[in-house]
């Protein structure tokens, strides 16, 4: 026994000296490792290399990290908006919603006329170009919320503004403009004399956008009477925002040089130049129709147009840097507009939606009340919560100098797909009224137009199955980028240490994760550290986020050690465990909403529904995940590692679901939280929200009456058929107030303007359109 112990001990000795000491692992063992990933590790692209070295990495880090550190998210300080900002929020922004709705702008094809000259002189195309060049300098966040805004009224304008302060000419020039190019275009630009648009996407090459064939060739040619070095640039583009309108193009195309005018390198890549839209040759100007939306966007084109160098944004030095510019770019500006949008959407399905389930009575009751319409509205109010949460979060994050492109793909994808939801349940609860378009429908134009956000800046599928975790593996992970630094480093020594350092760090930080995961899941993670300035009804919440923290950075490590490089092209997995990554995000994100806001308990229903809802979904794809996973030996033990008692989450309740409905339903300091930033308008000009909204108080006075009457009525104090003959008999019978009479009758009449639908002369469609001539009947024999 005694020997086999001293053995034991030697035994354990010898891997411990062998692992613990650089000087001797590293031939033993992390040389020979790093020759076989040299052999297998797949080659990466310039294109590729720059997409994942784009941007930063923020609390992603830390989800990846499997330990979290919440005090760091916590004191992230909460956005907020300058006197400046908040007075362009409560003026400006509010005169243009005034000015344009989603009907009319249908109706016109366009905005009309006086709202783009608002636009143009307000500065709201100027909203990201610094002071010094005449823009507004606006944060992120104010930025964010302008956008969410506009949505609320009308999406032509929200995506006509958030398009020239999101990734186009503007972004790009800030960044990598010569002083001569800043100094023209973006005072111009600031004030609206110039419309942008960027035009990337080629007919041949649209999620794959680094494939496109548009093309440039550097030569000399003539340029305001003398020969000067340029490129003949031939491309072809379709779906581009303004660009039917726009005056300055941003052209993204790849750049060659046959005839090494510009040094030794034949394909210098993708170049962005900016092209004013009135040059000879280039064509704008027809249109597409997104779904109705019926903001500017459509194809445009050009054959052999000469250019000088000088176009070239940052000029000639920059020549084949474009990808790289787009990639850096796209991480802040798909931060802030869909998100915006997408918010904004809700916010105004909720705001809206909600106060006509009260109104509207069907069975003798308010919709909202019947359980099979508190569901949806459960999810509205909790899938709303967290979307601002993150919307409020990402943007707080890029006005801190991030620019969080793991992050940006999360919160493009799951606010435009909640976004999608929510939407979808508003539908379902108004029925017809939702359906038939018109002046006094609210929520049938969003819903038509949902996919174009799911559509843009990196499509949906796209973004979920290759994007959130494909880059948060590598960017996110504290060792696998420097392994694969390494991997691919020419200097062998310097390989050679760097390696071993990223190699054994990730075997110890693989190993604590698994170890972490398996402790928290045996003890419920009660043991958990939870910082003691976190609101205690949450502690739970922080400690199971760290427990699925440390099993998902567990999973991954494992995953990419079973299957490689070809994880990448699972890409159902790898959607999954994006998935996962994202639901602690936004779940982190509605814990610090529920801290920045003053712990509102009043707000607990709605910050409890998104979590659980969040710790189930993520739950559901750790399933997703081991289940399908390649080897059932290895999945079996990933599931006995993280959950080793089980599966602790379950859909959040129906009474829980019964409170967030509840909020929707009545005025309250929470659902204008909800809401804040709704356009609302007037109920005596008619506006939608602000009608319903009066109609909801209205209606909840009444009910109160109402209810006096029926009572009097079944105590056989009053009799009547008709309602108004019951009201006239409760009057008489002082069983109500003459006043409350008053109060009946206009709860009755605005609860009749608002499920009103409207409706058109018979051949409305066919006098709005023009009507082609008519082909010659044929003659029908007698
Ligand atoms: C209204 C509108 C406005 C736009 N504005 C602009 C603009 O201003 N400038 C500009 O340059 N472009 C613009 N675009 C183009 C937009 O970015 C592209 O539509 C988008 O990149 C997707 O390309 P696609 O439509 O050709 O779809 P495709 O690339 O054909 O994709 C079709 C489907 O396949 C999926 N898919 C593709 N590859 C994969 C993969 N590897 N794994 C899983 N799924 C995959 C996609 O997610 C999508 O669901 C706009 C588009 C629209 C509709």
């Amino acid at each position: 026994m005694t020997t086999f112990l001293i053995v034991l001990a030697a035994l354990a000795a010898a891997i411990a000296l062998v692992i613990g000491v650089p000087a001797i692992r590293r031939p033993l063992i992390s040389n020979r490792v790093l020759a076989v990933f040299r052999k297998v590790m797949p080659p990466m692209s310039q294109t590729e290399a720059d997409a994942i070295n784009a941007g930063t990495v923020w609390w992603d880090g830390d989800l990846f990290s499997g330990k979290p550190r919440w005090e760091k998210l916590l004191a992230t300080p909460r956005p907020t908006l300058t006197p400046e900002e908040q007075s362009f929020l409560d003026n400006e922004t509010e005169q243009l919603c005034a000015m344009v709705n989603d009907w009319e702008t249908y109706d016109l094809g366009d905005l009309p006329p006086h709202a783009w000259q608002f636009i143009k002189d307000k500065g709201f195309l100027g909203m990201i170009i610094p002071r010094q060049y005449g823009g507004k300098e606006f944060s992120a966040y104010a930025h964010s919320q302008v956008v969410t805004k506009l949505s609320t009224r009308c999406s032509a304008a929200a995506i006509s503004v958030m398009v020239p302060n999101s990734l186009g000419p503007a972004e790009l020039l800030l960044h990598y403009g010569t002083d001569e190019q800043k100094n023209h275009y973006l005072p111009r630009l600031a004030k609206g004399l110039d419309i942008p648009a960027f035009g990337l996407t080629n007919p041949n090459a649209g999620s794959d956008a680094a494939s496109i064939p548009d093309l440039g060739i550097v030569c000399k040619g003539m340029w305001e009477g003398r020969e000067v070095l340029g490129m003949r640039v031939t491309w072809e583009k379709r779906y581009i925002t303004l660009g039917p309108i726009c005056t300055v193009l941003g052209l993204a195309f790849r750049l060659y040089d046959p005839d090494r005018l510009l040094g030794d390198t034949e394909d210098l890549g993708i170049t962005c130049a900016l092209v004013p839209a009135s040059t000879p040759g280039v064509n704008i100007g027809r249109r597409h129709n997104p779904l109705n939306a019926v903001f500017q966007n459509g194809p445009n084109s050009g054959k052999d147009v000469f250019m000088p160098l000088d176009w070239i944004i940052g000029g000639p030095k920059m020549a084949g840097q474009g990808w790289r510019m787009l990639m850096e770019c796209l991480a802040a500006g798909r931060s802030i507009s869909l998100p915006s949008s997408a918010t904004g959407l809700s916010k105004l399905a909720v705001r809206g939606t909600g106060a006509y389930a009260r109104v509207r009575n069907q069975f003798k009751t308010a919709i909202g009340k019947f359980e099979g319409i508190e569901e949806p509205l459960a999810r509205m109010g909790g899938n709303l919560y967290m979307m601002d949460a993150a919307r409020t979060m990402t943007a707080g994050a890029v006005d801190l100098g991030e620019k969080p492109s793991v992050i940006s793909g999360i919160v493009k994808y799951h606010l435009t797909e909640r976004g999608r939801l929510v939407v979808n349940d508003a539908m379902d609860i108004q029925g017809g009224k939702g359906i038939c378009l018109g002046p006094s429908n609210f929520i049938g134009r969003a819903y038509q137009q949902i996919p174009v956000a799911i559509t843009v800046e990196g499509a949906n599928i796209l973004t979920r199955s290759l994007i959130i975790f494909g880059q948060g593996a590598i960017r996110c992970h504290p060792y696998v980028l420097k392994e694969m630094q390494a991997t691919r480093d020419a200097d062998r020594a310097r390989a050679s240490r760097d390696f071993d350092h990223a190699f054994w760090g990730h075997i110890g930080f693989t190993v604590r994760n698994g170890l972490r995961a398996f402790v928290t899941g045996l003890t419920g993670s009660h043991w958990v550290r939870v910082p003691a300035n976190v609101a205690q009804e949450n502690r739970r919440y922080y400690q199971q986020l760290t427990r699925f923290s440390s099993a998902f950075a567990f999973v991954a490590d494992v995953s990419m050690l079973v299957m490689g490089g070809s994880l990448k092209r699972k890409e159902k997995l790898s959607a999954r465990l994006g998935d996962i990554l994202s639901m602690m995000y936004l779940a982190s994100a509605a814990l610090k909403r529920y801290e920045d806001e003053g712990r509102q308990q009043a707000d607990k229903p709605l910050l409890d529904w998104a979590l659980w809802d969040a710790m189930f979904r993520a739950q559901n794809a750790f399933e997703g995940v081991l289940s399908n996973y390649p080897s059932r030996l290895v999945a079996t033990l990933l599931h006995l590692v993280i959950f080793p008692l089980g599966r602790p989450y379950v859909v959040p309740s129906d009474r829980l679901g019964q409170k967030v409905a509840k909020l929707l339903i009545e005025p309250s300091a929470t659902r204008d939280r909800l809401t804040a930033g709704t356009y609302l308008g007037s109920p005596e000009r008619d506006d939608t929200l602000g009608l319903i909204d009066a109609a909801m108080e209205a209606a909840i006075h009444a009910e109160a009456i109402e209810a006096r009457i029926r009572a009097a009525q079944k105590a056989k104090a009053i009799v009547g058929r008709a309602p108004s003959e019951l009201v006239q008999a409760a009057v008489a019978a002082n069983v109500i107030t003459a006043a409350e009479r008053d109060q009946l009758t206009r709860a009755a009449a605005l609860r009749d303007k608002v499920v009103r639908v409207d409706d058109f002369a018979q051949d409305w469609r066919v006098r709005r359109e023009e009507v082609p001539p008519a082909a010659p009947r044929a003659r029908v024999a007698a």
